[in-house]
């Protein structure tokens, strides 16, 4: 291994990154690391704290190992890890200290008192965006007592609901809220709790790892249902839980599903999740829907007539992001014709969205094609009775995300499956269930199928 041509190439990968992404991405996380090592497997990159280790693997792993492999010629694994002597460092701010620039939908933001403003927050997801109408007015109400006196009313405030119904624009709103008053807010999805947790075991920074999660005053975590799988995991967070609650800090948790719905979480802390004010969201009624579309347009500063916002309203009605996707959809397309959009448009532009759906709509041949293009083992060979270990493998990845992504019964992905037994399906999924934690691996490979079926 020669280390001059190990820095050359990441040279050159970095230059090529540079190129693909935003300018403050670049300069957050991937201008201080340095290409270390590397053999016939993996390259080795190093990044200076816990907290860019778990990002990088977590959002740039696929554009990295793309772009290694592409400099290198080689089917090469990209492995990250912190940099010697700076494993205990508090991870959430970088090393220059600047604010965290934050793209929507990243997945954690800290806010330390007067070290960030509440900008870190997306601004777009405010208590003052937020239409209140019957389906949702309990947990909005909830959640704004909570930003008031947090750790005084409701502790822990759990919110759930189905997708696109508002949660995170509730925690966002209260983060908000609680840091322009300087506390001490910490934002994180359950996937990025997980992650941070394992890594900090992996770089033996648990104590780190604790410190930053136990020093908030505020903690949001979104998606719970997600943090599946480990006990380990599970102990931490109950643990961080109660250092929190007993301090009187405030807890807020969001999911898919009411706490006892939640089949992998730890009974204690079930209960525990129960112990606060459980707020459910509905789909909004029409009013709302109406409501919402009007806000929405305002704030995209367009016109658009009732007649329109009715019929949007009245055809899409599972979901506030879906409605506000039509309405996008509707406002690219009067633009790129300069043309106003009128009921006629509208419509047509309706029946094409529910046609996409439709085409989009994932199936079971979508994740088996996934899974065979990932493993590049043939779709068939998945079916038939075949088992080398590789393809032995990829099967169970497709047992696992077939039960996992369409709610298949075992019995109904084994008859999928060339007609396999249902113990045997169980085994399979179960088995990617348990490994898919601490195998980063594995947890790539998952975490890049999924992107192929829902891109
Ligand atoms: P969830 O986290 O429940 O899946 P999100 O909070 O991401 O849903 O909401 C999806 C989209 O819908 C976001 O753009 C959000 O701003 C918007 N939204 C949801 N509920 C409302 C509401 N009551 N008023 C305004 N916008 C809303
Ligand atoms: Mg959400």
């Amino acid at each position: 291994m020669n280390e001059q041509s190990t820095r050359e190439i990441w040279k050159a990968v970095l230059g090529e990154l540079q190129l693909q992404l935003p300018r403050p991405t670049f300069e957050t996380w991937l201008k201080h690391t340095d290409g270390v090592s590397y053999d016939e497997h993996q390259f080795v990159v190093e990044a200076p704290t816990p907290f860019a280790v778990a990002w990088l693997e977590r959002r740039m792993y696929n554009a990295i190992q793309k772009t290694v492999e592409k400099v290198t010629d080689r089917p090469l694994d990209v492995v990250f890890r912190v940099r010697p002597g700076h494993e205990a460092e508090n991870g959430s701010v970088t090393s220059s200290g600047q604010t965290l620039e934050l793209e929507s939908g990243q997945d954690e933001i800290q806010v330390k008192p007067q070290a960030q403003p509440p900008a870190a927050f997306n601004p777009k997801y405010t208590f003052d965006s937020f239409v209140v109408g019957p389906s949702n007015q309990l947990a909005y109400s909830a959640a704004r007592a909570v930003a008031d006196a947090p750790g005084k009313s409701y502790n822990p405030l759990f919110i759930y609901s189905g997708v696109g119904l508002g949660k995170t624009h509730l925690l966002h709103a209260i983060g908000h809220a609680a840091a322009s008053r300087g506390l001490a807010v910490r934002y994180v999805t359950s996937e990025q709790f997980t992650n941070d947790f394992i890594t900090s075991i992996g770089n033996r920074t648990t104590e780190a790892f604790r410190q930053r999660y136990r020093s908030v005053e505020v903690l949001l975590l979104d998606d719970v249902q997600f943090m599946s799988g480990k006990e380990q995991t599970h102990e931490s967070f109950f643990h961080t839980f109660n250092d929190l609650h007993n301090s009187g800090h405030q807890v807020v948790i969001t999911s898919d599903r009411p706490p006892k719905a939640l089949a992998l979480l730890q009974d204690r802390l079930r209960s525990r999740f129960e112990w606060g004010l459980l707020a459910d969201i509905q789909p909004p009624d029409l009013e709302t829907r109406m409501a919402i579309l009007v806000s929405k347009a305002k704030n995209l500063g367009i016109r658009v007539g009732e007649s329109v916002i009715e019929l949007i309203a009245k055809r899409v009605h599972k979901n506030v992001r879906e409605l506000e996707g039509s309405l996008n959809r509707m406002v690219a397309q009067a633009e790129l014709m300069s043309e106003p959009i009128t009921v006629q448009s509208a419509s047509r532009i309706l029946e094409e969205l529910t046609a996409d759906t439709e085409r989009h709509a994932i199936d079971p041949e979508r994740i088996l094609e996934a899974v065979s293009n990932h493993f590049r083992v043939g779709t068939d060979s998945l079916l038939a009775r075949g088992r080398t270990q590789k393809i032995a493998h990829a099967r169970q990845v497709a047992m696992y995300l077939l039960i996992n992504e369409l709610e298949m019964t075992p019995t109904q992905v084994g008859r999928l499956l060339g007609g396999r037994d249902h113990a045997t399906v169980i085994h399979g999924a179960g088995k990617i269930n348990g490994e898919i934690n601490e195998d980063t691996h594995l947890r790539r490979d998952v975490l890049s199928i999924k992107e192929a079926i829902f891109a």
